[in-house]
């Protein structure tokens, strides 16, 4: 008889289920032997790649042989300049994605409880459970988190605690003051973890002051990343505000050269780069208003977002409208794994992905 595999695996590993990644158009390609897809499933920058950026990556390439510079000194500079922060308080990682896991596995062990809410992005439980730790998931309020109930949940066991700002998949936004009173209530030795990944996205006026705020509250650590406004997402970098102290212990846990040399030198450059950024933003602004008055035209109920993406009620099963989206050529985010089963999400894409993907709907749905 041959060994079991699964009952081998570490228990927490044993529950898992893998990431779900939004379905690459290629393989559509594949499958139904169509052309002219448009994927709108993982909030991407449906811009083409910057020219400063490009250049950058071309720059790069003669130096490939070489490893990558394991500290990332020019990118921690230039962040560090970016943000008024030192460079001792950056950890940079292979998209943020990898800088939640070094969160959890320096910080939570298999008695420990880590809090987020219901609706909050997959990734946190994901890396809980990997641990074998306690996930604590608690109920979302009008799709968003619930931040007196989360404070409620915390317990003497409790190690950390992640919010998304905007989250994802619903796209809901906290108050700054808010995030702030919740700060002033949570226990030192608790690690809030603010990821941030839609952080641009977001009007200059209501986004919050989070760097400063690691001053005053040395467990918070905020996570960004250049894989959604910045327009680099294959090239995986993102990385943390913190505490040096917090820094120093995700470095020991990181695995020495986590971004590659070509992902440090684009994102250098797109740092450089404010037009595409600017430009990104107003694209996905104008996008935005486009969908939301369509929703409101077919009386379609949506969550209002501040992010790069819209999430919206078909009133049906949402897998088989993802599935017809799907044979006219057009790729969402079926999101019954986080339990809204009747809900797609739509990355915002350029006015030509937008127009296709109403289309589509509105054939779909008999609009
Ligand atoms: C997309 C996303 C991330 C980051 O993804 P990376 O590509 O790994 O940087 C992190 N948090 C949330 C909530 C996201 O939606």
């Amino acid at each position: 008889m041959s060994c079991d595999f699964l009952a081998l695996a570490n228990l927490g590993v044993q529950g898992l289920h893998p990431y779900q990644a939004g379905k690459p158009v290629d393989e559509l390609e594949r499958e139904l032997g169509i052309s002219d897809i448009v994927k709108l499933a993982s909030n991407e920058n449906p811009l083409p790649l910057s020219e400063q950026v490009k250049a950058a990556i071309t720059a790069e390439l003669s130096e490939l042989s070489r490893y990558p510079d394991a500290n990332g000194y020019h990118l921690k500079q230039a962040l560090a300049s970016e943000y008024g922060v030192t460079a001792e308080q950056i950890t940079l990682g292979n998209g943020s994605n990898d800088v939640l896991e070094l969160l959890a596995r320096a910080y939570v062990s298999t008695q420990d409880e880590v809090i987020f809410a219901q609706y909050a992005f997959v990734v946190y439980p994901l890396v809980t459970q990997a641990i074998g730790a306690k996930a604590v998931a608690v109920p979302a309020k009008d799709w968003g988190h619930d931040l007196d109930a989360m404070r409620a949940a915390i317990t003497e066991h409790t190690r950390m605690i992640f919010i998304a700002n905007p989250n994802n998949p619903t796209g809901t936004f906290l108050a700054s003051a808010d995030i702030l009173a919740f700060l002033e209530q949570v226990p030192e030795n608790i690690v809030v973890v603010l990821d941030e990944a839609y952080f641009e996205y977001v009007e200059q006026s209501e986004r919050a002051d989070s760097i400063n705020w690691l001053q005053r509250f040395p467990n918070l650590v905020v996570t960004r990343t250049f894989s959604k406004a910045y327009g680099l997402a294959a090239l995986r970098v993102g990385y943390a505000i913190s505490s040096p102290a917090i820094a120093d212990i995700l470095n020991r846990v990181r695995q020495p050269f986590n971004c590659n040399s070509v992902a440090l030198a684009a994102a250098c450059a797109a740092l450089q780069d404010k037009q595409y950024l600017a430009e990104s933003v107003a694209l996905n602004q104008q996008g935005m208003e486009d969908l939301v008055a369509f929703f409101e035209q077919h009386n379609l109920a949506y969550i209002a977002s501040k992010g790069n993406f819209i999430t919206f009620d078909t009133g049906r099963d949402g897998q088989q409208v993802y599935q017809a989206l799907l044979a006219l050529g057009v790729i969402v985010r079926p999101i019954g794994g986080y339990g809204m089963p009747a809900h797609l999400r739509v990355s915002i894409g350029t006015t030509a992905e937008n127009q296709k993907f109403k289309t589509a709907l509105a054939q779909v749905l008999a609009l």
